[in-house]
C-alpha cells in the first residue's frame, strides 16, 4: 500500500539525515522533494503547496526549540501534518436509527456492492446488530444475484424485488422489511454508472431524500487518484454525505485520494477496502495511515 509514496517521501526525509541542524536552505530542498513525491502520488498541486508551506513553516519554528536530530524531527512534522490532513481523529458511523439506515453511493466498479458487504458481516459481528442488505440496482440483474451471493456468504438476509424498477420503493420496502424481521440496521446498496451522470444523480437523490438515512456514505476507488476526489466533490455536493469509503487500497502505490480527499469535501473517511474477501474491511485511522506510509 502506497509503496512509492513511502519510497519518495523517505528520500526526501533523507536529505536532513546528517545535517546537524535544519536551515532554510536544506529545508528547502527536502519541501520541494516532498511536494514533487505528492504531485508524484496525485495529490492536487494546490494540496501539495499547502502542505509543504505547513511544513517548512513548522521546521523552521520548532527547530530551535527541540533536542531531535533535523531528520527525526522533518519525519514527526511531516507525519503530524499527514494525520491532520488525512482528518485527525477516527469517525465512527451512527447506528442510532431503530433500524439504522446506512446508504451506499458511488460509481459502478467502485466496490460499493462488496464494501455493503463487508459492512454488513462487520456489524454482523459485532453480536448486538442484524443487519439487512437492500438491491436497490434496478438496472443490472447482474448486481442483485451479485448482494444475494454475498449475502449468502457472510449468512446476512438480502431484500430484492426483481422486475420492480422504482429503486426509492423498493428502498422504503426494504426498510420496512427490516422492522418486521427484527433488523437493526439496513444497508442500501444503490446503482452506479461509469461516470457521473445527471439521471444517476437524481436518482440517488431521491433515495436519499425518500429514507433519510443515517449515514450516507460514498464509496471510491483509491486507485483512481485526483478523479476519485473529482467524483467525490460531485456525489458531495448533491447528497452532502456524512463519510468516505476508500476501497481497493491494496492496488494502491501511489495514495493521492487517501491524502486529498477530506481536505477536499471536508467529510472524514470512514473506512478502507484492502482486498476483495469479505474481512478485508478496517476502520480509517488518519495517525495509522500516517504512520504506514511514513514506514
Ligand atoms: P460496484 O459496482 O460499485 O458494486 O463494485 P463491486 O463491489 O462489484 O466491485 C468491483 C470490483 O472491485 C470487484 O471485482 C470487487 O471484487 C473488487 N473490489 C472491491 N473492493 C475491493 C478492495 O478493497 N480491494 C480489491 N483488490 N478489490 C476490490
Amino acid at each position: 500500500m502506497f509503496d512509492n509514496l513511502s519510497d519518495k517521501l523517505d528520500k526526501a526525509l533523507h536529505v536532513l539525515k546528517g545535517h546537524g541542524q535544519i536551515t532554510e536552505i536544506n529545508v528547502a530542498e527536502t519541501i520541494k522533494e516532498i511536494r514533487r513525491a505528492l504531485l508524484d502520488a496525485d495529490v492536487n498541486f494546490k494540496i501539495a503547496k499547502e502542505f509543504t508551506n505547513k511544513v517548512k513553516e513548522k521546521a523552521l519554528g520548532q527547530n530551535v526549540l527541540t533536542n531531535l536530530q533535523p531528520g527525526q524531527l522533518m519525519v514527526k512534522i511531516v507525519k503530524d501534518e499527514l494525520t491532520e490532513l488525512m482528518g485527525g481523529e477516527a469517525e465512527g458511523i451512527d447506528l442510532s436509527g431503530s433500524p439504522s439506515v446506512i446508504l451506499m453511493s458511488g460509481l459502478q466498479g467502485s466496490g460499493k456492492t462488496t464494501f455493503s458487504g463487508k459492512l454488513a458481516n462487520y456489524l454482523k459481528n459485532k453480536k448486538t446488530k442484524k443487519p439487512l442488505l437492500v438491491a436497490c440496482d434496478v438496472y443490472r440483474p447482474a448486481a442483485i444475484d451479485q448482494l444475494h451471493v454475498v449475502g449468502e456468504q457472510i449468512g446476512v438476509e438480502v431484500y430484492s424485488d426483481r422486475g420492480n424498477n422504482d429503486p426509492v420503493a423498493i428502498a422504503k420496502a426494504g426498510i420496512q422489511h427490516a422492522k418486521s424481521n427484527g433488523c437493526n440496521v439496513v444497508i442500501i446498496d444503490t446503482a452506479g454508472r461509469l461516470a457521473v451522470d445527471e439521471q444517476m444523480m437524481t436518482e440517488i437523490a431521491n433515495i436519499h431524500k425518500a429514507v433519510t438515512p443515517q449515514e450516507t456514505l460514498f464509496v471510491v476507488d483509491s486507485m483512481t487518484g485526483q478523479d476519485a476526489v473529482n467524483t467525490a466533490k460531485a456525489f458531495n455536493d448533491v447528497l452532502n454525505f456524512d463519510g468516505v469509503i476508500l476501497t481497493k487500497l491494496d492496488g494502491d502505490t501511489r495514495g493521492g485520494a487517501a491524502i486529498s480527499i477530506k481536505s477536499v469535501v471536508d467529510k472524514p473517511i470512514k473506512f478502507i477496502g484492502t482486498g476483495e474477501k469479505m474481512e478485508a474491511i478496517d476502520v480509517f485511522y488518519p495517525s495509522r495511515m500516517a504512520d504506514r506510509i511514513l514506514g
